[in-house]
């Protein structure tokens, strides 16, 4: 029986154009993203005292609990109606990539590939504390590299409301890397003794890692 569906995982800290990439692989190959960070955001705008608890974890940059996280995963799969599934921000811990792999694995036809997003600090720290977005539209820009076109104006929707997220500032952006250096290299070990990991060197410009990552899950789905 050939393995027909297909689960990709981006790993990487934050500002490693992850969720960009994401956004193309959509777009381009038809893969539905689900992105723990967005979930926990959507939870959050609700205002429930449940969202104001994740909203206190976030704005310290810390984790939140595997178990949190894992109910929202499973409640995911579970719903699932399609073969190709992009995990964006998640697994965090060790903890959430076996169980991943055990969600994914009682399911014999999942197939999995990892994307390892590599990029210096430096590039990181421009890239989060620059970055800022439509509230109307969403589309996303910087102060150094990607300003809007006329000041104050959204090129793609005309907005002219902005907003930035409450976790993109210095002191939670260092635990927020701090986080994830501390818990990334089992992870990543997980993965390669798996024989799934790929390295993307994240910091090449959006087209030149689009192409590297749209290539190899060209091969990854056709082989
Ligand atoms: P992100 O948008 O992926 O940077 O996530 C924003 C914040 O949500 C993180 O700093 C964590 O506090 C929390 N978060 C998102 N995904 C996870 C996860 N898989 N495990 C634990 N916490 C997470």
């Amino acid at each position: 029986m050939s393995k027909n569906k297909f689960a990709i995982v981006f790993v990487g800290p934050p500002g490693c154009g992850k969720g960009t990439q994401a956004s193309l692989l959509c777009k381009e190959k038809d893969f539905h993203a689900f992105s723990t960070g967005d979930e926990i955001r959507k939870e959050i705008a609700t205002g429930s005292a449940f969202g104001n608890k994740l909203k206190q974890i976030c704005d310290k940059g810390e984790l939140v609990s595997d178990d949190i996280i894992l109910n929202m995963v499973k409640n995911f799969i579970d719903h699932l109606d399609t073969n190709r599934v992009l995990f964006d921000g998640f697994p965090r811990t060790i903890s959430q990539a076996e169980n991943l792999n055990h969600l994914l694995l009682s399911d014999e036809l999942w197939n999995v590939r990892v994307f390892d997003f590599h990029v210096d600090d430096e590039i990181v720290f421009n890239r989060i504390l620059g970055r800022f977005s439509c509230k109307a539209c969403g589309q996303g820009y910087n102060d150094k590299t990607l300003k809007t076109k006329v000041a104050g104006i959204c090129d793609k929707c005309g907005g002219t409301d902005f907003i930035r997220r409450d976790d993109d500032n210095e002191k939670t952006l260092m635990n927020r890397l701090k986080a994830y250096k501390t818990m990334i290299h089992p992870i990543i070990d997980f993965y390669k003794n798996l024989g799934v990991l790929e390295t993307v060197e994240a910091s090449l410009n959006i087209d030149v890692v689009w192409s590297r990552i749209s290539a190899s899950i060209d091969g990854f789905v056709n082989s």
